[in-house]
């Protein structure tokens, strides 16, 4: 069968709020925009975003982009670029302005302006008191913004793909990045994607852990592509594991109930986090919380017959202000931890929730890679933005509000940049064959039925294995034992079997797409993991407990070709203010 074929301006694979901003960019330029999704664009997991996003609008109390940056360079554990963060935090303030005006329905004060909330990690005037810098949609502002981007981008006619999986990048002769591989998950056709550039917005990797907030599509699949075309991912050891998953079963109550008034209770009732972190208390920054509760439950202090979580406590708010703010989170509440928040406390413990480190790129997406000598080069064709990219603005820990900021930010930014590029470079390219063909033996290579394991069982003891060697802290002992145990697992892939049932509704063979491409990206977390010897932000180590400034304040990056390791400077000058010089970090 000929492959069919289609030819855009601009690929995009994604529909989360990075992927949309940028198209809606490419496709108001006039540019002809295909968007792939492996689902519907309004179900990518930028819907589930709760609590808001992050802009010094000084609405509630007095606020200032510089504030806001220095709250994200010390969020950061210092590993932030602050260039970057400068750029973000000013940008941040007429990006909300812009989505706004684009019809997002943002909560309102009294007064008509937007509202906006209290949140982990944020002060005024450079560590001082709480600030209020999140505006928030109620507790669904992911679902307001997505739905907004996506509408916008009907108006201007963004060409959709839904539904359909992107297997692999391909190049042309010059090497040049020049599409994708898709493959239409309904039928199982593969189609060719033909662009002259291609933009990551594929979101993060929760899945990767057993415990995770994050939805099933959250699988890595474009870091996975980037470390197949010979891109390193940068900082992967940093994972943040959000303090407030429900327990056991890890959907996410949002840091928005604490930036409310709600707080954490252990065993004996007590609010232990006044122990952790005497001036934010339950607004600390989300590493420093979820330590706390951990170390709670293991010092016996945990909730439950089996004392393995913590309570937190809304019920104080009263009824009015939790279905007027959080209407979503007594919901959730209600179905998966049976409790009703109005009256009880809701069982909470830290669920893995978000990547800090990813694709690197420059502020404009575009992914830059080391050349030798300390300088970097841009690989031709090649854009990342959103979760699954690090442009080097949230560094060992990001800062709750930060993601949707970064993700329509560098989205908006990276869609600029791809006009100009398309502009520059006209001429239509064409994949070449050994690419093409690279690209179609991943299809093949897992399409195997008859005896072996299936995709379902090798993936649960994957994930468990994450779980248990790269969690909330990581010893040499723990991860060494977990790097071997991940090897013996990546081996087994070729054992993977599809079940007939998967050559009429290809579910399984996505599955076992999805589970090379997460077997990649938690290799690259665990030796990134292992070679860090210090603790900092979400990386937290018993054995090397302290920051090392000295030895590794300094960006790791994971080669999957002999999962080598290599590092580069952080950037800590920003574009025009002065630095802020790394310090012990309290809160
Ligand atoms: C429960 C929850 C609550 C959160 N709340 C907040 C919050 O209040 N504030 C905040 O700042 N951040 C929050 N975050 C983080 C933030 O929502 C995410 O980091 C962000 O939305 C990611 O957006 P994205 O555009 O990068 O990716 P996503 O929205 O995850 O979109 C990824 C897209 O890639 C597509 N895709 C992936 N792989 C493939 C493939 N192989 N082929 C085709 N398509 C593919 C998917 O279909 C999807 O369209 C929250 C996260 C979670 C999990």
């Amino acid at each position: 069968m000929k492959l069919p074929k289609r030819h855009f301006d601009a690929l995009i694979i994604g529909a989360g709020g990075a992927g949309l901003n940028a198209a809606l960019q490419l496709a108001s330029a006039n540019l002809r925009v295909a968007v792939v999704s492996k689902v519907f664009p309004t179900r990518s997991h930028t819907v589930a975003a709760q609590g808001g996003v992050n802009a010094a609008l000084a609405n509630v109390l007095p606020d200032s982009w510089h504030w806001h940056m220095f709250d994200t360079v010390k969020g950061s554990d210092y590993l932030g670029d602050q260039d970057a963060i400068e750029f973000m935090c000013r940008e941040a303030i007429p990006t909300v302005y812009e989505l706004e005006h684009a019809g997002v329905p943002f909560s309102r004060l009294e007064d008509g302006k937007i509202y906006q909330r209290a949140f982990g990690g944020q002060s005024q005037d450079f560590g001082g008191e709480q600030a209020a810098r999140t505006c928030a949609a109620a507790d669904r502002t992911g679902h307001a913004i997505l739905h907004t981007l996506y509408q916008q981008n009907i108006r201007v006619r963004t060409h959709f793909f839904d539904e359909f999986f992107a297997v692999d990048l391909v190049r042309d002769r010059e090497g040049v990045i020049c599409g994708a591989l898709a493959l239409e998950i309904e039928s199982g056709v593969p189609l060719l994607i033909e662009s002259k550039a291609t933009l990551l917005a594929t979101g993060g990797w929760g899945q990767v852990f057993r415990t995770t907030s994050n939805a099933h599509i959250n699988t890595g699949d474009g870091a996975a592509m980037a470390l197949r075309a010979g891109v390193p991912l940068m900082d992967m050891e940093f994972f943040q594991f959000h303090p407030t998953g429900i327990a056991g079963k890890g959907m996410l109550i949002t840091e928005g109930v604490r930036g409310e008034g709600g707080y954490l209770v252990n065993r004996e009732g007590k609010r232990f986090m006044e122990g952790y972190a005497p001036h934010a208390k339950d607004l600390a920054s989300r590493d420093v919380v979820s330590r706390a509760i951990v170390t709670e439950v293991k010092a016996g202090r945990g909730c439950g017959e089996q004392g393995d979580h913590v309570m937190l406590k809304l019920d104080h708010l009263g009824e009015a202000l939790i279905s007027k703010r959080l209407p979503g989170i007594r919901e959730s509440s209600r179905i998966f931890a049976g409790v009703d928040p109005v009256d009880e406390p809701i069982p909470v413990f830290p669920t893995a929730h978000y990547a800090m480190g990813g694709i690197p790129t420059d502020r404009f997406g575009r992914v830059a890679m080391p050349a030798g000598k300390g300088a970097e080069e841009v690989v031709p064709g090649l854009y990342a933005a959103g979760e699954c990219a690090c442009a080097s603005v949230h560094g060992a820990n990001r800062l709750g509000g930060n993601s949707l900021l970064d993700i329509l930010v560098f989205g908006r930014l990276a869609g600029k940049d791809i006009v100009d590029f398309v502009r520059e470079n006209p001429y239509r390219r064409g994949a070449d064959a050994a690419s093409l063909d690279a690209a179609m033996s991943r299809l093949t290579r897992l399409d195997r039925q008859g005896e072996g394991i299936q995709v379902h069982q090798l993936r649960a003891e994957f994930r468990k294995c994450m779980e248990d060697h790269a969690g909330v802290f990581r010893t040499q002992e723990i991860m060494v034992e977990g790097y071997q145990r991940l090897c013996e697992l990546r081996d087994r892939l070729p054992e993977v079997r599809l079940s007939d049932h998967s050559k009429v509704f290809n579910t399984a063979r996505i599955e076992a797409l999805e589970l090379e491409n997460m077997m990649d990206v938690g290799l690259a977390i665990a030796v990134s993991a292992l070679h860090r010897q210090e603790s900092r932000g979400a990386h937290s180590r018993p054995d090397y407990p302290k920051r090392d400034d000295q030895n590794w304040l300094k960006h790791s990056l994971y080669y999957r070709e002999g999962d080598r390791m290599d590092y580069k400077p952080v950037r800590t000058k920003p574009l025009t203010v002065e630095s802020f010089p790394p310090k012990e970090r309290v809160y």
